[in-house]
């Protein structure tokens, strides 16, 4: 018996008049439909992926160079993190000062990147560390034409105003995994805290980078929650939303792995790497563990 043609699956035939031709997102259950697909489908599900992207943002790339200002010794317990104080991890605490983050930034123009991401492995940045950022980006503006971009944790109002103000032009901040997966990935704050920043983000005007990640146990329904908010498993983002957030990887064939298969970190922060194997958690009386900055 002849096998079906990989392009004969009705619901990429229904994707194709839907997205590409129509504009039109695809539904939950729509894209679980096409998670559930065999392997024998990911050629023609690529090839429309490449297509759809191709026609709604253009072949243009943009390049971002990514620095690391404070790097390991995370309070948080986000399980996937090896900066994650909480756990054991060959990570240590290590900060970057200006002049290295000035070189770094000239550094990235000269590839031809537009964009300098400045990231820190905390909860959410605290006075010392956003009077460093405001410094550096002023330091940055003065020598260096390019765009600015930061990822520092949690953000409270008053901080999202003060980047927006200093002229940062985006903000990369995901959500991880699907709302009811959540807690299973990180119990030291909760998915609404991290979708209460990308909402103000964004109403502040900057550009917001959002993703998540999959392989971390979800199912096939949890990652097709996330269809428009910034990937797989962003669960029900859309709705709480004003609109999606740019760099958001709608459509992109990321989605398309199996459960429980090994992630890709697409859509982490420079140094967000997941940890392959499980991560063994350190005492909670250990001195990098919570009240870290
Ligand atoms: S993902 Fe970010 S917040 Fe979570 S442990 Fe890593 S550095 Fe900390």
């Amino acid at each position: 018996m002849q096998a079906a043609r990989p392009d004969s699956y009705t619901i990429l035939e229904t994707a194709r008049t839907q997205v590409l031709e129509q504009g039109i997102g695809l539904a939950e259950d729509q894209l679980v439909e096409i998670l559930s697909l065999p392997d024998s489908a990911l050629p023609a599900t690529l090839q429309l992926a490449h297509e759809v992207r191709l026609k709604h943002c253009g072949d243009d790339v943009e390049v971002e160079g990514i620095i690391s200002i404070k790097t390991g010794g995370c309070p948080e317990d986000c399980h996937f993190c090896s900066q994650s104080g909480v756990f054991d991890s060959p990570v240590r605490g290590v900060w970057l000062d200006i002049p290295e983050l000035v070189k770094a930034a000239k550094e990235t123009e000269a590839t031809g990147a537009t964009e300098f991401c400045i990231v820190a492995a905390v909860r959410g940045p605290d006075i010392k560390l956003m009077n460093q950022i405001k410094f550096a980006i002023d330091r940055i503006k003065e020598e260096v034409d390019i765009n600015i971009a930061c990822s520092l944790g949690m953000l409270t109002q008053r901080q999202v105003d003060q980047l927006a103000g200093w002229g940062v032009h985006r903000y990369n901040h995901n959500l991880e995994t699907a709302r009811s997966f959540f807690p299973q990935v990180v119990t030291t704050h909760s998915y609404e805290e991290r979708l209460e920043t990308c909402a103000m983000v964004k109403d502040a005007g900057m550009e917001l980078c959002c993703g998540a990640l999959i392989g971390m146990g979800e199912s096939l329904e949890q990652r097709g929650t996330g269809r428009a908010t910034g990937g797989p498993g962003t669960a029900r983002g859309p709705a709480e939303l004003p609109q999606p957030p740019a760099g958001n990887p709608l459509g992109k064939p990321g989605h398309h792995g199996r459960q429980g298969r090994p992630s890709s970190h697409r859509g982490l922060p420079p140094g967000h790497a997941p940890h392959g194997a499980p991560l063994r958690r350190r005492p909670r009386t250990d001195p990098r563990g919570p009240g870290h900055p």
